[in-house]
């Protein structure tokens, strides 16, 4: 049994930290007890810190970690785009394989006990299979052209029982409004609900925005240039197109747990009706890549007055310095200061748990879970993060 006492203790059953508290675990990580020290002087393992539950990253593209560093910032989402058509296959599979197994080892060092990954192809199955993370994998399709969706679909398909050979909980899942024919949105969603999870880019740029709306704009242009199909235009906003894409092939409202990452253009009437159509829908925000791609961030007031729960991706290396929760969570403080440490990490944890299915065993700190215990360090005075807080795993 080992017990570990820290200035605070966020079990996260509700957004206050215990002060001077504490929490044992078994030989297993198992939670066996949580409570606050009646000495704190007197705790063999005691920290200048917060005790938190292993993180949940509900947003990253970790077979993408062999282009940490090469993106240029704020070229705005077809230059991001461009960026990527011209570096995805400039490194070689075993190059690639250990980057995203680096990558990996950091992100379970700093605490990060779950993830929702997105997958393109089999690259990381092998290091998910035998890391000691929990992954479910997102396997992302896309395709503007409605010809080949049944390809696409059986392509797929073959994806998902290759990871499932290596016993990974995997299902296909549509990129995103602006990559995709409606066909595709549709069928790919029915495909990965079976499942009963979908994760989908929604609303990341003004330029998907307009390309829906109006059928203008550098994103628009881009996809023309290159000779692809675009979406029809709708004159509504892209959130309203993918919600009628789910319910031309699904029973509304639309049952399963349905993230939808980024949302950086979400307005009121956009989160009306996600509420409206989607059973359970969650938001996955990822700011510092928003920062990254062109300098925008979600609505993140608006996000909290929805009651949709709201959870924290770091995207991936393409469009990020670092897969690094706590610089996530430091970017949320700096930006939306008045939201309170410990629901942040709700965010971050708890509500990332629930959308992964896994609130039974991660995301709280509480008797009979295995969330892992985590220490943030370096929080000032107040308890608040700042630029020298750092997390690492414990158990
Ligand atoms: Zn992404």
């Amino acid at each position: 049994m080992r017990r570990i006492a820290a200035k605070y203790l966020y079990t996260l059953t509700s957004a206050e930290p215990l002060e001077n508290g504490f929490v044992e675990v078994d030989e297993d990580g198992e939670v066996v007890r949580v409570g606050v020290s009646e000495d704190p002087s007197l705790e063999e393992e005691w920290y200048d810190g917060a005790l938190v539950p292993g993180f949940v990253n509900a947003h990253c593209h970790v077979e993408l970690s062999y282009l940490k560093g090469r993106f240029s910032k704020g070229t705005g989402m077809a230059g991001f785009i461009d960026q990527i058509n011209a570096l995805r296959d400039t490194s070689s599979r075993p190059r690639k394989i250990a980057a995203l197994k680096e990558q990996m080892d950091l992100m379970w060092k700093a605490g990060v006990t779950a993830m929702a990954d997105i997958s393109n192809c089999d690259d990381s199955f092998e290091v998910k299979a035998s890391h000691p993370m929990y992954t479910r994998t997102f396997l992302e399709v896309f395709g503007t052209e409605p010809e080949d969706c049944q390809a696409i679909i059986e392509d797929v398909r073959n994806l998902r029982a290759r990871a499932q050979s290596f016993g990974l909980d995997a299902a296909p899942t549509p990129h995103s409004c602006y990559t995709m024919s409606p066909e595709l949105i549709t069928r790919s969603s029915i495909e990965g609900l079976n499942s009963g999870f979908l994760s989908f880019h929604s609303e990341e740029s003004p330029e998907e925005e307009e390309m829906l709306m109006h059928g203008s704009g550098p994103l628009w242009e881009n996809r023309k240039a290159a000779g692809m199909s675009t979406p029809p235009v709708t004159g509504e906003i892209s959130l309203k197109y993918f919600l009628a894409r789910l319910i031309a092939g699904l029973e509304s409202p639309v049952e399963g747990n349905v993230l939808l990452v980024h949302e950086v253009c979400l307005d009121e009437y956009g989160a009306s009706l996600a509420r409206r159509i989607l059973a359970h829908p969650f938001f996955a925000v990822c700011p510092r890549s928003n920062l990254f791609i062109h300098n925008a961030l979600p609505p993140i007031d608006l996000m909290r007055r929805s009651g949709i729960p709201i959870c924290v991706g770091t995207d991936s290396l393409s469009s990020n310095d670092s897969l690094d929760m706590v610089s996530e969570l430091r970017c949320l403080q700096e930006n939306f200061s008045d939201v309170p440490l410990g629901e942040m990490l709700i965010w971050a944890c708890r509500n990332g748990a629930e959308f992964l299915g896994k609130s039974g065993r991660f995301g709280t700190i509480e008797p009979l879970k295995r969330p892992g215990i985590v220490l943030i360090g370096g929080l000032s005075p107040e308890g608040r993060l700042t630029d020298a807080s750092a997390s690492r795993r414990l158990v």
